[in-house]
């Protein structure tokens, strides 16, 4: 399922005025979260709202947000401006076992402007995926499993290149963002919220045990029984992909 998203709306004077008082807020902006129209609707084209030194800057300052969250991914809505950017990279020492399942391998860091991907072949993937901008959720998603990226570098230079498993969906969560689609419209299984008190797959961010967390982790089960009746893929999504990082 996927949401009619409205076109975008931001002139270029609003863009500049939104990266303006970020860049010059000398503090991390926040992460916003779902609600904010930003995330819901389709961004614009970078299409020489910014200078280079703000675009420079701006990328800067999302890698850094990334890092903090932490997360393997950014995309500018995420920040409240409606801007085709978005920055990815996952460099996390993570559990080889885990990384195999995953076909998770490290992703350098990059910055993508007005990218958009296409499915390579018929294969897909199902795994939990979380978002920064919907905080302590998480849901079964099944993508295909590559895609070809066409996008801009900061530079304006036209590329395309092939992505492959984990970074394969860690390219179409970003991309989807800018587009206002969140990864639960493409949720296959109920919403889960994420287990507290267990340290998340990033190696960093351990999440505080909150009031009702037996209350959670019973659900977490419950929900993780159902996805052995939907068949051994979403079993296996269920069991391992718990605790995946945010994007
Ligand atoms: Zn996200």
């Amino acid at each position: 399922m996927t949401q009619t998203v409205p076109p975008a709306a931001a002139g270029p004077g609003h863009i500049r005025e939104i990266v303006e008082r970020i860049l010059s807020a000398g503090t991390l902006p926040p992460i916003v979260q779902a609600g904010h129209p930003a995330l819901r609707q389709r961004a614009a084209d970078v299409d020489g709202q910014l200078s280079a030194d703000q675009l420079d800057r701006l990328i800067g300052v999302m890698r850094q947000v990334m890092h903090e969250a932490p997360g393997v991914g950014l995309a500018a809505p995420q920040l409240g401006i409606p801007l085709r950017l978005a920055v990815l990279e996952d460099q996390f020492d993570i559990d080889p076992a885990a990384a195999a399942l995953r076909s998770r391998s490290p992703l350098d860091f990059m910055a993508i402007l007005n990218p958009r991907y296409t499915p390579v072949g018929s294969g897909r993937a199902s795994f939990y995926e979380g978002c920064l901008s919907l905080n302590g959720l998480q849901a079964v998603v099944a993508r295909p499993d590559a895609v070809l990226l066409e996008y801009l570098t900061p530079d304006g230079a036209a590329e395309r290149r092939e992505f492959s498993g984990w970074q394969a969906r860690i390219v179409q969560h970003e991309t989807d963002h800018l587009d206002g689609i969140l990864y639960i419209d493409r949720a296959q299984a109920p919403v889960l919220e994420q287990q507290r008190g267990i340290r998340c797959a990033l190696g960093g961010g351990r999440h505080r045990e909150g009031a009702g967390g037996a209350g959670v982790r019973r659900r977490a089960r419950r929900h993780i029984d159902r996805l052995r009746l939907a068949g051994p893929g979403l079993a296996q999504a269920g069991r391992e992909g718990a605790g995946n990082p945010a994007a």
